[in-house]
């Protein structure tokens, strides 16, 4: 059982033959708009494999509200978890170009009305989990993960989109999951091993760095680092990968697996929402997963 610091945002992108120069209007394939955010994307990605998700979750009193209740009905979350609040939900815009890279800009709205009071420790207290990412604020995550470690459960961050991390949030983090840029932003250099003892003697005991393609390299208190390949896909669309990467490290965990089985599963969770489109439709069923391990 999981909870989640979430977010939700409608992530509307556009497919196109190469990414946009500035001031340059491009004739796009293609328009989707999906529920999405990284604390969806996560949540949701965790659900598809098997976990029970609990947590918050800050919408407004827009149209896209609508859109954030259909999303969790559609998905088997919980609509509990959403709150209103009074700004406009979370909206995004993003190009996709033909080798699945992106870019995406965010406006997080009601996302940063998440407040300390909307956590609910005794729900926490049901968890093994609690899981946040950097699209709500400090104020959420540092009392979620506080109530978590006093119980003592388990923590995962993805600081992601980066911004400095609260030493306090740190502290009380289990696991960091950190993208390239999000490494660099936390002082972290993979080739300097002394970078990632400093990162872990302020409080987490398992840091993995996703490298894209390039795979993932996971460090802990309790073994040397380990290697993580990508699983080799053809990349249609990688928003998503990251979530689900995530997820599937995060469960293979709760499930009782070792660094190296929650890698294994992570990345193959990751390869199979970067062969996919869009990312409410991408990440992996506990089954499909199984089924793209066993070929
Ligand atoms: P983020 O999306 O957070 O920036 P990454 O791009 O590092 O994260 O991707 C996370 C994980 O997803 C990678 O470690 C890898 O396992 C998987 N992944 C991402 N892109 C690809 C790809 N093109 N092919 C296969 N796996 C991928």
């Amino acid at each position: 059982r999981i909870y989640a610091i979430g977010s939700f945002v409608v992530a509307c992108s556009v497919k196109v033959a190469r990414l946009p120069r500035a001031g340059e209007s491009l004739d796009a394939d293609a328009f989707v708009a999906e529920p999405g955010g990284k604390g969806f994307n996560l949540a949701l990605a965790a659900h598809r494999l098997g976990a029970v998700v609990d947590g918050v979750f800050a919408i407004g009193g827009d149209p896209f509200a609508a859109v954030a209740v259909s999303a969790f009905e559609g998905a088997g979350l919980a609509t509990d978890m959403l709150l209103k609040r009074s700004g406009s939900t979370g909206a995004g815009i993003g190009f996709i170009d033909k080798a699945g890279e992106n870019c995406l800009a965010v406006s997080l709205g009601a996302n940063r009305e998440l407040a300390a009071e909307d956590v609910a420790p005794a729900k926490i207290g049901d968890c093994n989990l609690v899981m946040a990412t950097f699209e709500s604020p400090d104020a959420p995550i540092a009392a979620a993960f506080a109530a978590a470690r006093s119980r003592g459960i388990r923590t995962l961050l993805n600081p992601s989109p980066s911004r400095p991390i609260d030493a306090q949030i740190l502290a009380h983090t289990s696991i960091l999951i950190v993208n390239r840029v999000e490494a660099v932003d936390c002082g972290i250099d993979i080739a300097d091993e002394t970078t990632l003892e400093r990162v872990m003697q302020a409080g987490p005991e398992i840091v993995v760095v996703t490298l894209g393609k390039d795979g993932a390299v996971a460090f802990s208190r309790c073994e040397p680092p380990r290697w993580q390949a990508a699983v080799a896909v053809t990349a249609v669309d990688t928003i998503g990968a990251g979530d689900a990467f995530s997820a599937g490290f995060a469960v293979t965990l709760l499930q009782g697996g070792s660094i190296e089985e929650a890698l294994t599963r992570a990345a193959a969770c990751g390869a199979i929402t970067a062969a996919r489109f869009g990312a409410f439709d991408a990440f992996p069923t506990a089954f499909e997963l199984e089924r793209f391990c066993e070929a």
